[in-house]
């Protein structure tokens, strides 16, 4: 594999990933290779423990890699360099992790203008954005709640729209709706599905087949390797 496709947005080379703990070493990731074009949503499914996590944050620069590369948008990333790989993140990815990761002393509002506040960006404008994304993911009444405060849903809700003020690229959602009931998982879905048509390339982990079959492709993650199953799905 090389990568060299015109429309690719994430391209990953000979990715490994080890942990250390204790004298043991996990060899969660053994070589990755992908590909993702601008604009796709991609499905990484896997048994627990098969390191879909470990990949989604490399891929969100959240976690360097043991070895190997990774191209994005055609420029080689420098990996182990924590703070550029911190500008990438704040420049260009909105992640939601599985269990949102939610500031439980910020109300509601505050949680979702804190990237915002990584930019300066007058507190006007910030209010005007806020206001906008909490109207459009049926937050409106819930500025100032806690997220304890909160059910399961809207604080997802909640991290989504945090992950998407500033209008990221890339979304990469970790089991996003791994604790919500059908109704709530629908809705996500739906946002994720607008998101997609607008061009957004979505990276989502699920064990959640209905969700899959949204998506265009689906990846398996096993022994440390890819498997993709089932062709592309426009
Ligand atoms: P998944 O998301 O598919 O459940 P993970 O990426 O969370 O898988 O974990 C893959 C493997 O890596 C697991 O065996 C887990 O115990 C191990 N692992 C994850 N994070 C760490 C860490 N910080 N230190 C040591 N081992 C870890
Ligand atoms: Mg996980």
């Amino acid at each position: 594999m090389n990568c060299s496709g015109n429309n690719e947005a994430i391209c990953l080379l000979d990715i490994k990933k080890y942990y250390k703990k204790n004298k043991i070493t996990t060899n969660v990731l053994k070589g990755i290779n992908l590909s993702i074009n601008q604009g796709e949503m991609i499905c990484i499914m896997g048994v627990s423990g098969s390191g879909k996590s470990t990949l989604l944050n490399i891929i969100a620069g959240l976690l360097p890699a043991t070895s190997g590369e990774y191209y994005y948008d055609h420029n080689k990333l420098n990996i182990n360099n924590y703070h550029m790989m911190e500008i990438f993140r704040h420049d260009k990815v909105g992640v939601i992790l599985q269990k949102f990761a939610l500031i439980e002393d910020l109300s509601v509002y505050e949680n979702i203008a804190l990237p915002l506040k990584y930019q300066k960006i007058p507190s006007k404008k910030i209010r005007q954005k806020v206001h906008s994304i909490m109207k459009e993911l049926d937050l409106d009444q819930k500025e100032d709640y806690y997220p304890d405060e909160l059910s399961g849903g809207q604080q997802q809700r909640v991290s989504i729209a945090r992950a998407l003020i500033k209008q990221p690229e890339l979304v990469i959602a970790d089991e996003p709706t791994g604790s919500l009931d059908e109704e709530n998982t629908q809705k996500i879905m739906a946002i994720f599905q607008k998101l997609n048509q607008q061009g957004i390339t979505i990276i989502i982990a699920t064990h959640d087949t209905n969700i899959a079959s949204l998506c265009h492709r689906t990846l398996f993650l096993k022994n440390g390797l890819i498997e993709e199953k089932g062709g592309y799905r426009s």
